[in-house]
């Protein structure tokens, strides 16, 4: 029975019974797991505090043998991010960055780049800046991270190099395509040089350089389309923390 201590990222918890928590974490040494944390019997306010969605964590766990949670022996507060739980905006961000990789990375599967991705990128959240252009950087990273990157070089269906300005986009295909493949996709639209140049920088540049790159507001709202129309097929779901930031006028 391997014994693994890790620092952890509170993607989701659900109350079991009075003092037993179902927690699904992010952690860097294994993944994403989820496991039932017992005999929570911290004071309210505290409990709140502690075991709250996008928490930094250090977790103790093990496997029980012939079941599908771990067991969380120990579960220590290294980081509340509480920047992030003072404006809706931020925590609607926030929120929607733990769904996307709660819904896109399969349990288990270990990933330290996406591990730090979703770290760096809620600490980066908790500062001042544009939480929109950010959010952009943390779905086309993730997308790299999942092998799921658009192909934006040459045309996804035919291979052949595509000048900029001549491309379509194919949400479907997965990338760009050459004027004589818009007919292998009827939804292929029309996509900004701008849009596709972002996309391709992001893709290549560490996180703390990208904050110095300007978005113009055609290629920020194109951008948002195109991630939002890309993720879901790809992903296939609908993300509850999008409604939520429509609701409180963020998007
Ligand atoms: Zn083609």
């Amino acid at each position: 029975m391997a014994i693994i201590k890790t620092d952890a990222i509170l993607l989701k918890k659900t109350q079991l019974r009075e003092t037993s928590l179902i927690i699904d974490f992010f952690t860097e040494e294994s993944g994403k797991i989820k496991g039932v944390l017992k005999g929570v019997r911290c004071p309210e306010p505290q409990f709140g505090a502690l075991y709250e969605v996008f928490t930094l964590d250090r977790i103790v766990f093990y496997e029980k043998k012939n079941k599908d949670l771990f067991i969380i022996s120990q579960c220590e507060l290294i980081d509340f991010f509480p920047e992030l739980r003072e404006s809706l905006e931020k925590l609607g961000y926030a929120s929607y960055f733990t769904e996307l990789i709660d819904l896109a990375v399969e349990s288990g599967e270990k990933n330290k780049a996406i591990f730090k991705l979703l770290l760096d990128s809620l600490r980066i959240l908790s500062e001042p800046g544009s939480a929109k252009r950010l959010t952009r950087v943390f779905e086309i990273k993730l997308l790299k991270e999942l092998g799921l990157m658009p192909g934006l070089k040459s045309c996804v269906s035919c291979g052949k190099e595509v000048a900029t300005g001549k491309a379509g986009f194919s949400i479907i295909g997965g990338g760009i395509l050459c004027r004589d493949c818009f007919k292998s996709d009827p939804k292929v639209r029309p996509i900004l040089a701008g849009t596709l140049n972002f996309i391709e920088h992001v893709s290549v540049t560490p996180m703390d350089k990208i904050s110095r790159i300007k978005v113009s507001t055609d290629v920020g709202r194109e951008l948002e389309r195109v991630m939002a129309d890309f993720l879901s097929f790809h992903i296939n779901r609908k993300f509850k923390s999008i409604e939520f930031l429509q609701e409180v006028g963020a998007l």
